[in-house]
């Protein structure tokens, strides 16, 4: 560990509201653990109703005073210092989130914090392209009369974002990215195993100037901080990322009042592998696919499908990446494969894999020794498995994949489909007419073509069925965070 990461574990550690570091509301302390260790490496506080109050009015205060004057060159301006000042503290800022959610090296600096500073950039462009139209009308009252007709763009408000653990920095940026480029402020609550880039974050927010209340960060559980946050009247957007059953709740509740929200939600997302699929592809669909972050991803490829004239060859040839790969901790540039976010979370995984077994699936790959001390699991492939068994229908978000065959592109895409989610999908072929067909009947808010797991600011994602509400990146992002009014005028 770094001198530089140690000192920022050291903390203090307080919410970020108002453009400064807070007591104020401090709850109990949560520990942060290294999941290569187990170690306990900083404590955090959990803040509740109190907390949750001063973010609120800090975010309203902001939002109708001088943020709101602020012109959008001079938002863009700030969002592009914002994503430079990242890129210059990114050698710490991956530091803390390869301790803090365990993942690589690798993936924190160039996915985690290269990532967030893309993203930022791109959408600092979009402060000063935000526009509506005007519309031809047909109003005939009063006799004579003439309508001038236009929608004009403002910001929902009060942004509530709420984030997994998986991506715990590019996650909080997909939000605050696009709301501050929309005119909105922020209120982000980073998940509680992962608070620790959030915090830096905020620091580097205070660093670059951005006016106090613009981006306030308060730490805790869902259950608490979460719960309080979403429930606050003075929040007019929630944007979520998470499990599908915690939006759902939010989505519920937020009905009550009418706040908006969006919800990027869990998948189950299946890669179709074809015949003519172009050989020796296995590396790719293991790594970037089924086990990259551990599977810890929402479009994680867990459900694959293969053409039953390669699916014995195929499986082998995945089974042999999958137990090749290295396990160790993610600050080992060397391993691929690293410890999952959490003890609980890797005894959820281990629960999924002894269900799968104790139903008769069989465990294909992963069975092996693993390093004392973290909490890994191996890359697992089940083969053997049936549509209604858990491991095919729910989602594990760890390095566990299912595996079935199928004769042909019908039938993949029946099995494909047969899931609440449909957040992504890919399919291997070098057959263009099987590519386009499964593009248009895949129900997936993505479909890849020979890639899985990619992404990119331009690009609008989001969730088909209980995958999700609502779509994120690209100029599709902007609607999450925009009121449209209309305006119409009468003129002689
Ligand atoms: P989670 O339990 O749903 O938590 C997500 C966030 O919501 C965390 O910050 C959590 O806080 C908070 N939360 C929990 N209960 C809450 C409540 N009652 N009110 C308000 N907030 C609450 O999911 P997770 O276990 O952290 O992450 C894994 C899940 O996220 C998977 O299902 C995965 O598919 C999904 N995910 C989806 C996407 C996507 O883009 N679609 C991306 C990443 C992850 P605490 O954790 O601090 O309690
Ligand atoms: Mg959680």
């Amino acid at each position: 560990m770094s001198e530089e990461a140690a000192r920022f574990l050291n903390g203090p550690h307080r919410a970020f509201i108002k453009g400064a570091f807070t007591d104020e509301g401090a709850g109990e302390a949560i520990a942060v653990h290294d999941p290569a260790t187990g170690r306990v490496i900083a404590e955090v506080p959990e803040y509740g109703a109190a907390g949750v109050e001063a973010a609120v009015v800090a975010a309203r205060a902001a939002l109708e005073g001088p943020w709101s004057r602020m012109r959008p060159a001079d938002r863009e301006k700030l969002l592009l210092d914002l994503a430079t000042a990242i890129e210059a503290d990114g050698a710490l800022l991956a530091e803390l989130e390869t301790l803090e959610n365990g993942k690589s090296i690798g993936i924190a600096r160039g996915l985690g914090v290269g990532g967030s500073v893309e993203w930022l950039r791109y959408f600092a462009g979009w402060a000063t392209k935000i526009e509506g139209s005007s519309y031809d009308t047909s109003i005939a009252v009063p006799p004579g009369s003439h309508h001038f007709s236009a929608t004009i763009k403002e910001p929902v408000g009060v942004v509530a974002a709420i984030v997994p653990w998986n991506f715990p920095l590019l996650m909080g940026i997909w939000k605050i990215a696009p709301a501050l480029a929309c005119g909105c402020t922020v209120i982000l609550k980073p998940a509680e195993e992962t608070p620790l880039t959030a915090l830096r974050l905020a620091e580097i927010a205070a660093r670059v100037g951005l006016p106090e209340g613009v981006l306030n960060i308060i730490t805790g559980r869902g259950s608490v901080t979460g719960a309080a946050l979403t429930a606050h009247p003075g929040v007019d957007k929630i944007t979520f990322t998470g499990s599908t059953e915690v939006g759902q709740m939010i989505g519920r509740k937020a009905l009550d009042t009418m706040t908006r929200f969006t919800l990027e939600l869990g998948g189950k997302s299946p890669m179709i592998i074809c015949a003519d699929a172009d050989q020796g592809q296995e590396p790719l669909m293991a790594g970037l696919g089924m086990f990259f972050n551990q599977g810890q991803v929402c479009t994680s490829a867990s459900r694959l499908l293969i053409e039953k004239s390669v699916y014995d060859r195929t499986l082998e040839a995945l089974a042999g990446v999958a137990d090749s790969m290295t396990l160790g901790s993610g600050l080992d540039p060397k391993a691929q494969i690293n410890p999952l976010v959490s003890a609980r979370h890797r005894n959820r995984v281990n629960g999924f894999i002894e269900r799968a077994e104790a139903a008769g699936a069989r465990r294909i790959c992963g069975a092996r020794t693993l390093p004392e001390g973290g909490y890994f699991v191996a890359p697992t492939i089940f083969d053997g498995v049936s549509s209604e068994m858990e491991i095919v229908q729910e989602e594990v978000f760890g390095p566990v994949v299912a595996a079935m065959p199928f004769t042909d592109l019908d039938e993949a895409i029946r099995l494909a489909n047969d899931s609440r989610y449909g957040l992504a999908a890919s399919i291997w072929t070098r057959d263009l007419n099987k590519a386009f067909h499964a593009s248009r009947a895949l129900k997936a808010g993505t479909v890849w073509v020979n890639s899985h797991n990619t992404v990119d600011a331009n690009a609008p994602f989001g969730g088909y069925k209980q995958s999700g509400i609502g779509r994120e990146h690209g100029r599709a992002a902007l609607d999450a965070y925009l009121e449209s009014k209309t305006v119409i005028i009468r003129y002689s």
